[in-house]
């Protein structure tokens, strides 16, 4: 089997980051932007050269494959889309590397014992609709009649945005394929965090892709005047929530991690006691229990805060993403892949959503995580060096020849 060619990668992130929206900063490419659909085509010809058969499925996925024998598949992918002001790696890096794969089997000669599916999944990251991941849903058989009518600002909803870049809403379950079809499933990202930089190793297994629980905390006391209402008669809303945003903190310290991303305060003056405070907070982990655990003392600590001002507090749950655990079988198969190319690696869990967690749905699933300069993502200068773009790909060619001799 030829080694992966790190230059053609490099060649083919160049190429896909100058596919992007004209005044917007970064290298932007939103789902259903002009510069994202033309990028499409060019991806599927990147995928016709290395010597796929290219097809656009109904959500817009595009599903480049190389027949095998039948008995499961072997699929790896991810995605070409960005947020607004994103960078070059995250998620073409996947779908490129993938590409590259499929040119080593190609220029091997060699034939696989599965179907290889390389993926480059429509849409990942949050949208204008609200909703991220649609293609991963699709092929998951998650995305609902729901989901296709929920709209955007100015009225237009997710199946005619869809319809209008080439899919076809209407018969959106062709897309979806069918559970335990899946023999792998292997996503390369880059981790988006500081972990792997910083210790300077260039590959981590990922344990799991957190779960996410999400709660709002509503504090109500009483709104008063900031000059003549004594220190010891005040109900403040606002120090109730505060106490609670450090318990977020401190309830996170271990196992996971917490965050309060959002506090309003009312009616929100420097002259008035606050009356009313709302927080909006998170707790990640890949731990289910960890997760019913936080959030069992987190509204309890909110409790105690608020009595021990007068004030009242209502703890609502909000949003629960439940944790996705990769199989240690594919573990087992990457660690022995990755030892065999002589890189070293950690094993990591990964915070962020990935395409990974829907297709968890079909069957087996891992994923191999390279490093993130300064720990930077979602920003221009998201940067991952051409020699960990190359351990990665050597990673993910190495980890599906190995599953393919399962
Ligand atoms: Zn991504």
């Amino acid at each position: 089997m030829p080694a992966v060619d790190s230059a053609r990668i490099q060649a083919d992130i160049d190429a896909l980051s100058e596919f992007r929206e004209p005044d917007t900063e970064g290298w932007t490419r939103r789902v259903f932007s002009p510069a994202y659909l033309r990028s499409r085509e060019w991806v599927a010809s990147r995928m016709r050269e290395a010597g796929l058969a290219v097809k656009q499925d109904a959500a817009g996925n595009l599903v480049g494959t190389l027949p095998g024998p039948s008995g499961g598949l072997l699929v790896t992918g991810s995605h070409t889309d960005t947020v607004a002001g994103g960078g070059r790696f995250d998620g073409p890096l996947g779908v490129l590397a993938a590409i590259e794969v499929a040119r080593c089997v190609r220029d091997s000669g060699r034939a696989l014992r599965h179907e290889l599916r390389v993926v480059d999944f429509f849409g990942e990251e949050p949208n204008d609709f609200g909703l991220s991941c649609i293609g991963s849903r699709a092929i998951a058989g998650t995305l609902t009649a729901e989901h296709l009518a929920s709209r955007d600002a100015s009225g237009r909803t997710l199946a005619g945005a869809i319809a209008s870049a080439g899919g076809n809403p209407d018969r959106i379950e062709e897309a979806a394929w069918a559970p335990g079809s899946v023999s792998g499933f292997v996503e390369l990202h880059i981790e988006q965090g500081p972990v792997l930089a910083d210790l300077g190793v260039p590959l981590a297994i990922v344990s799991g892709i957190s779960g996410i629980d999400r709660v709002q905390a509503t504090f109500t006391g009483v709104a008063a005047h900031a000059g003549t209402t004594p220190m010891d008669s005040r109900h403040d809303a606002l120090c109730a929530a505060a106490e609670a945003v450090v318990a977020v903190e401190r309830l996170a310290s271990a196992g996971g991690v917490g965050t309060t991303g959002r506090l309003e305060i009312f009616p929100g003056a420097a002259n008035v006691v606050p009356g009313k405070a709302e927080m909006w907070a998170e707790f990640r982990s890949i731990d289910g229990a960890w997760l019913d655990e936080r959030h069992r003392s987190f509204t309890q600590a909110a409790a105690e805060a608020g009595a021990r001002r007068g004030v009242a507090t209502r703890v609502s749950a909000l949003s629960r993403t439940e944790p996705v655990t990769t199989s240690a079988e594919i573990r087992d198969a990457m660690s022995a892949a990755i030892e065999g190319l002589g890189l070293e690696f950690r094993v990591l869990p990964s915070g962020a959503g990935h395409d990974t967690v829907q297709m968890a749905r079909l069957g087996q699933v891992g994923m191999i995580f390279v490093p993130s300069a300064g720990g930077r993502s979602h920003c221009p200068d998201e940067w991952t060096a051409p020699e960990y773009v190359e351990a990665g790909a050597s990673a993910l060619l190495a980890t599906i020849l190995a599953l393919d001799s399962r």
